[in-house]
């Protein structure tokens, strides 16, 4: 049967996205119109002609059938770009589950309909974690007005003045006293071309003091380079189209390789999309695009308000630019002859989205690629098990680098440290006496150091040492951490929902006055070099550090020029930056996140420490890395020593394919938070039966209820179910029958529910 009814937007990219028009399709054109179609449909009183698009269809009228009126004609002329992001919005709803809406606004930059006259805008300055942190100060001091600012920013960091002084009636005070506290800056509209500006001054050397060599001359690929570039070029001009994976370690050229292969796909009228994880989106790559492609390549990054953002996609949709360079929402540029698509980095996390719909970009990319005619390349030294496993299926082309681009940089010698051994020889310090060693010798030679915790975070969690009572948050299953230990600011901090208190003086249970923090940070590492080697000067990077605008970027050119010894961080240090003249790598303990309960843990932990081994000796001077450890012999830390990438996927792939994870078997998990235990309890109790229900014809293996690793966040209860298969589609329909069920379940509707298919974390 054919649909008969099509639900149509009017007034795409703008809030009005969020409203569609049903329709009747005419026997005329059934058959002629598909998701994504432009039609001509009368609306309005005096049904005027206006254009929609077409974002779903139904065989049920939602009102009254006599009073529908009916699509005039549909445009069969070329495919408008918004036709085909409205068909992967309809994809990505499919694969994923979510609402068309949702899918839409992830596809579609959304213009602000308020626009002040005075062309002022609002934006928040500090980050997200300590807008969290301002709020529940805030509360304490009943600041309502505050706080209804901080969390409108935190949904959208730019927000119209006129959003602030009226929706939100914020007093021109409070306003007044947040940009005191550096809270928050009112500021003229159209501040995304001054951020282009002040990157087009840094090219002039103006900001940028980094001694790496910067020749105007233009770099020629090397014999592999040169092969990647021609296989992926000479399928394009033959008119193959294909998803390509490009295997090189850190240094190896891929960058090049990239920006090759766009200028050349350009060059035949196309547009280029690079994705990069907003973390690895450095200076050093940004200036390289900029000077080969200069004013057409355009930058995105989270900083962006939805109105910039909007802006960016303007400028590609009308040619502006030709290539842009940004974190996975760039992905949805509506370009409208798309060429390519580079991924770089792409085993990384943080393409997957963490809110529905919780797509990934790299399997959005590639369906995006395919229905605009254009390839994908993606990129890493560390492949990601999936993107591996399909290249070695036949599915992806494999593309290799071997060794680095610049001759004279040696890959780094590694060596592994037994912190049990250490114990044993009685070494408590956190740095083992090779490494202190190996420390000692480097600032003797005036080379640097950079030590690396793989964890975010501070210090661990805060403990009785005499009965062990951890502190925990009242409102969320997780310890405290501590901030700013041994000064005056000194506070117990919830990571989840900002909660803080004082650190108490004595233990609740059992009166003792030893409470002290546990684990090691990057504060405590900090402080334990300036201890060990009092003369060093260390800088620090982790997320308290590179809160205020820049921070990240002053800290590293600090460390480029040299005006510091040591720098200490987490995974931020890792990514991407190249530094002639560090020789030693510390990696103070390996095993910090080897043990997360889920089945990413050892492949993120391998990235890591391979990561952090490329960072030694990216100039001339040979390099050293120091691993230290508790389990040496676990594979993941034996083949990252080796920096042997084969060896540790024939491993992962053994283990995954036993215990049925991606590639070999997908994974969904059902995921539901509620305000009362019961209620989210019931309701994953029933959805269980459901699927199981629903599942059985296809073997679909269900996995739970239980309670979420953290159970408990913000007062809201945390439960999850894993449904497992080996095709997706059978995942997919079973998906299908819970969204139907959801909306009409009473209980549901008290709690919310989502889907994630193979997670890359746990619940
Ligand atoms: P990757 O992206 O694989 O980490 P990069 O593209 O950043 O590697 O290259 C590492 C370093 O080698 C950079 O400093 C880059 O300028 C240099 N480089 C890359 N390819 C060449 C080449 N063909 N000739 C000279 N230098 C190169
Ligand atoms: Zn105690
Ligand atoms: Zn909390």
């Amino acid at each position: 049967m054919s649909p008969r009814y099509a639900d149509i937007i009017i007034d795409i990219s703008h809030e009005a996205i969020d409203r569609t028009f049903q329709y009747r399709v005419p026997e005329s054109l059934i058959g002629k119109i598909g998701i994504g179609s432009e039609v001509s449909i009368p609306f309005g009183r005096g049904n005027h002609v206006r254009n929609g698009y077409v974002v779903s269809f139904s065989e049920i009228p939602v009102f009254d059938e006599e009073k529908m009126k009916e699509i005039a004609s549909v445009k069969e002329e070329g495919v408008p770009i918004e036709s085909s992001l409205i068909a992967l919005a309809s994809f990505i709803k499919e694969r994923y589950g979510s609402t068309m809406i949702n899918a839409l606004k992830t596809v579609m930059p959304i213009k602000e309909k308020v626009r002040g006259l005075t062309h002022k805008e609002v934006r928040l300055l500090i980050s997200k974690e300590e807008a969290l942190d301002k709020c529940a100060l805030y509360r304490k001091k009943n600041a309502k007005a505050k706080i209804r600012l901080l969390e409108e920013l935190m949904e959208d960091p730019v927000i119209p003045y006129t959003l602030v002084t009226g929706k939100l009636n914020i007093s021109a005070s409070t306003l007044n006293a947040l940009q005191k506290e550096q809270v928050v800056v009112l500021e003229e509209e159209g501040y995304y071309r001054n951020v282009l500006q002040e990157q087009v001054k840094d090219e002039k050397g103006a900001v940028c003091g980094n001694p790496m060599k910067n020749t105007g001359s233009r770099e020629i690929p090397n014999e592999q380079q040169q092969a990647a570039i021609d296989r992926i070029i000479s399928d394009y001009e033959n008119g193959k189209r294909d998803t390509y994976l490009l295997k090189g370690v850190t240094g190896s050229g891929k960058t090049l390789v990239y920006i090759e292969v766009i200028e050349q796909i350009a060059a035949m009228g196309k547009q280029a999309i690079v994705l990069i994880p907003e973390i690895a989106l450095t200076y050093q790559t940004v200036k390289r695009f900029r000077k080969r492609f200069g004013d057409k390549v355009t930058i995105m990054n989270s900083r962006l308000s939805k109105g910039e953002r909007y802006d960016q996609f303007e400028r590609a949709k009308n040619g502006e630019v030709s290539v842009i360079i940004g974190p996975r929402s760039a992905l949805f540029a509506p370009f409208p002859n798309l060429g390519i698509i580079v991924i770089d980095e792409e085993h990384e996390a943080a393409y997957k989205s963490e809110y529905p719909p919780k797509y990934h970009a790299r399997e959005v990319a590639i369906e995006r690629a395919r229905m605009a005619g254009a390839s994908v390349l993606l990129g890493s030294a560390t492949p990601s098990v999936e993107s591996f496993h399909h290249a070695m299926q036949g599915e992806y082309q494999l593309l290799e680098l071997e060794g680095r681009a610049n001759e004279k940089a040696e890959l780094a010698s590694v060596s592994v440290v037994d912190l049990r051994e250490e114990l044993k020889l009685g070494n408590r310090s956190i740095f083992s006496h090779h490494l202190k060693g190996l420390m000692a010798e480097t600032l003797q030679r005036k080379q640097q150091i950079m030590l690396f915790i793989n964890r975010r975070g501070f210090a661990g969690f805060i403990s009785c040492r005499s009965c062990g009572y951890v502190f925990k948050c009242p409102h969320c299953d997780v310890s405290l951490t501590e901030h700013f230990p041994g000064t005056v600011r000194e506070k117990l901090v919830c990571h989840y929902c900002g909660y803080e208190r004082k650190k108490p003086v004595e233990c609740p249970e059992c009166g003792s006055k030893y409470i002290a923090g546990f684990g090691i940070g990057t504060q405590k590492v900090e402080e334990q070099v300036k201890i060990q080697f009092p003369e060093a000067k260390v800088l620090r990077m982790d997320m308290d550090t590179t809160k205020n605008k820049n921070a990240h970027e002053k800290i590293l050119e600090q460390f480029a020029n040299r005006e510091a010894d040591v720098l200490v961080g987490t995974q931020m240090i890792v990514k991407g930056h190249d530094f002639s003249n560090v020789t030693l790598v510390g990696v103070i303990a390996a095993d910090l996140t080897l043990f997360d309960n889920d089945y990413k843990s050892a492949e993120r932990t391998f990235d890591l420490l391979t990561q952090a081994a490329g960072r030694a000796g990216r100039g001339s001077l040979k390099g050293e890395v120091v691993i230290q450890t508790y389990a040496p012999e676990h594979y993941c830390i034996e083949a990252a020593a080796k920096q042997d990438y084969l060896a540790f996927y024939e491993e992962e792939k053994a283990y995954r394919s036993l215990l049925s994870y991606p590639p070999f078997c997908h994974v969904l998990a059902v995921f539901m938070e509620g305000k009362y235990y019961q209620g989210v309890v019931m309701l994953s109790e029933q959805l269980k039966k459901n699927l199981e229900i629903w599942g059985e014809k296809e073997k679909v293996r269900v996995i739970g209820p239980c309670d979420a690793t953290i159970a408990r966040i913000n007062d809201r209860y945390r439960r999850v179910i894993y449904l497992k298969h080996k095709d997706y589609d059978s995942l997919v329909n079973v998906k299908n029958k819970a969204e139907a069920y959801l909306e009409n379940s009473q209980l549901a509707k008290e709690c919310f529910v989502s889907f994630d298919f193979d997670p890359v974390h746990s619940y």
